[in-house]
C-alpha cells in the first residue's frame, strides 16, 4: 500500500463536472488499495474574484482579512470534492489548513510553513477515509489564517507529502508536464522527461508558474519526488527530482 498525495488546481475543479473526474481519478486510487490524500485549489477563478471584490471595497486590504476572505475559495472546493466522493459510495473528509495542522509564519500572503501536524489526517486515512486538504492556506501562532502566496497549493502538497512520509507526491494540472517554456505560449517548446530540482527552480522563479517556487525548495530540502502530470489524461508527465 502507498501514501499518494495529489494535488489538483484551479482549472481541474473548476466546474461539478470536473469535481466529478476528480473524485473518480481518487477512487481508482483508492480502489488499487493506496492511502489518498488530495489536496485542492479554488474552483477555476474564484480567488481573483475574491482579489477583485476586496479591492472595490478597499484599495489597500488590511492583509489579514485577506487571507481570511482568499482562503475560503479553497474550503468551497475541498466540501464540494468530498461530498462528490461520499456520493460515490466512498468515505472522504474535507479538511482546512488548521484542520490539517498546517502551521505557517505569520506572514500574511506569502506565509511559510513551519510545520504540519499531520495527526489527524493519519487518522483519516488509516480509516480508510480519502482525506482532502485545502491547499494554499495555514494558521499562525495567533490561530489567524494565513495563505502561501499565490499559486500556493503546490506548497501545501509537498509539505503533506514531506510530513506524511507519501510515497508520491503528483501535482495534476492543465498541461501534462514541465516544458522548457509555457507550452500555451510557445507550441513549440518541449518537454521535459524529468527535471532536477535546481533546473525546476530556476523555471519556477522565472515565472513558470505550473510549480511555486517554495514548493520546488521545499521538495530540494526534504526529498520529495513530484510528478506533474495533466488532470484531463493519463499522458506520463515530468519527474521533477
Ligand atoms: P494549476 O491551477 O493547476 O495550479 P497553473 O495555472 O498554476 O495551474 O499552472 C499551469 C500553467 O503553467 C499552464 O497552463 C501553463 O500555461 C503555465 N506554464 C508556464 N510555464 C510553464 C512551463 N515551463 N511548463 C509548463 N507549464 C507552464
Ligand atoms: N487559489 C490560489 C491561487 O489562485 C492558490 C492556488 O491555486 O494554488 O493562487
Ligand atoms: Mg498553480
Amino acid at each position: 500500500m502507498s501514501l499518494i498525495v495529489a494535488k489538483f488546481g484551479g482549472t481541474s475543479v473548476a466546474s461539478p463536472e470536473r469535481i466529478q473526474m476528480v473524485a473518480k481519478k481518487l477512487i481508482a486510487k483508492k480502489q488499487a488499495g493506496h492511502q489518498v490524500v488530495a489536496v485542492v485549489s479554488a474552483m477555476g477563478k474564484t480567488t481573483d474574484e475574491l482579489v477583485g471584490l476586496a479591492a472595490s471595497l478597499n484599495d489597500n486590504p488590511p492583509a489579514r482579512e485577506m487571507d481570511r476572505l482568499l482562503s475560503t475559495g479553497e474550503q468551497v472546493s475541498m466540501t464540494l470534492l468530498a461530498m462528490a466522493i461520499e456520493a460515490r459510495g466512498y468515505k472522504a473528509m474535507s479538511f482546512t489548513g488548521r484542520q490539517a495542522g498546517i502551521e505557517t509564519d505569520g506572514t500574511h500572503a506569502k506565509a511559510k510553513i513551519m510545520m504540519v501536524h499531520n495527526e489527524r489526517i493519519m487518522e483519516a486515512i488509516e480509516r480508510g477515509i480519502i482525506a482532502v486538504v485545502a491547499g494554499f492556506q495555514g494558521i499562525d501562532a495567533n490561530g489567524d489564517i494565513t495563505t502561501l502566496g499565490r499559486g500556493g497549493s503546490d506548497t501545501t502538497a509537498v509539505a503533506l507529502a514531506a510530513f506524511l512520509h507519501a510515497d508520491l507526491c503528483r501535482i495534476y494540472t492543465d498541461v501534462d508536464g514541465v516544458y522548457d517554456r509555457d507550452p500555451r505560449l510557445h507550441p513549440d517548446a518541449v518537454k521535459y522527461g524529468r527535471i532536477s530540482y535546481d533546473d525546476m527552480l530556476l523555471l519556477a522563479r522565472g515565472g513558470a508558474r505550473v510549480l511555486h517556487d517554495r514548493c520546488v525548495e521545499l521538495a530540494r530540502r526534504e526529498h520529495v519526488v513530484l510528478e506533474v502530470c495533466s488532470a484531463f489524461s493519463d499522458a506520463p508527465g515530468t519527474i521533477v527530482g
